[in-house]
């Protein structure tokens, strides 16, 4: 079934306002005839709001990197779903690899943030992924299946229309070893079963699972060929809006 494409950037911790800005730009510039694929950039909490403006109108949507699940109160530091709605963002990457190993978040607070953004008409991406030791341990779908039974508790086939998984194995997030496009085929058809025995083949099948770890202009095409990957998650090479279009414009 033809399934949404999303390639998605996620800047993390770098880049000044006026170097998110001229990002930005460039990737505007450069996106010429992508069909039906949507783009997302994650930038830093501060700049959604300017680089969400910029991109009102084009092809290009804008998400925050994380948030946590209460509407308002006193939370220092956090940042609520209401203040990310109007920020301008339509996506929030929520269970990302760096905020569950760096952070300590839970498999419950992925599970409270992902119903909080629904709740508040948010897309949450829903990052997964096993570490080196799980995978080796041979614990991978185990991991894959806790993950997303957890994240997805309490919400309905009718929030699944607004859900999207990210499978990031932790082992190639940054590492430069980006999973063979089988072995990441195989995590994408698992987690799609898994979501299958949830709600029923229509919802599985219509689940855009992005791919996310060292993905580079040089290995998009392998993994775009896919039939379970339906776009990227991308780190590194999202922070040049050449490497990042080359990716984008993958044929
Ligand atoms: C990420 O940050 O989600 C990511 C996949 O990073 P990288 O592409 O740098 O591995």
């Amino acid at each position: 079934m033809a399934r949404c494409e999303i390639f998605a950037g996620n800047w993390k911790m770098y880049k000044t306002r006026q170097e998110a800005l001229d990002l930005v730009r460039g990737i505007l510039a450069g996106i010429s005839d992508i069909g039906g694929r949507e783009v997302v950039v994650f930038p830093p909490s501060p700049w959604a709001l300017p680089v969400s403006e910029l991109c009102r109108g084009t092809k290009v949507s804008v998400g925050i990197q994380n948030m946590y699940f209460e509407q308002e109160g006193a939370f220092t530091g956090e940042v609520s779903p209401l203040m990310v709605k109007d920020a301008g963002c339509r996506y929030v990457l929520i269970g990302h690899s760096e905020r569950r190993h760096v952070f300590g978040e839970t498999d419950e607070a992925v599970n409270k943030k992902a119903a909080a953004a629904l709740k508040n008409g948010i897309e949450p991406m829903i990052c997964v992924g096993e570490l080196l030791d799980e995978r080796e341990k041979g614990n991978t779908n185990d991991v894959l299946k806790r993950q997303v039974e957890k994240a997805l508790a309490g919400v309905t086939a009718e929030q699944m229309k607004k859900v999207v998984v990210a499978y990031e194995p932790v082992w190639a997030i940054g590492t430069g070893k980006v999973a063979t496009p089988e072995t990441a085929d195989e995590a994408h058809d698992f987690i799609r079963r898994v979501v299958k025995d949830l709600y029923g083949a229509g919802t599985a099948d219509a689940l855009p699972i992005l791919y996310g770890g060292s993905v580079k202009p040089d290995n998009i095409a392998g993994l775009h060929a896919k039939e379970n990957i339906d776009g990227v998650l991308v780190g590194g090479a999202s922070l040049k809006a050449e490497s990042f279009l080359n990716i984008i414009c993958v044929k």
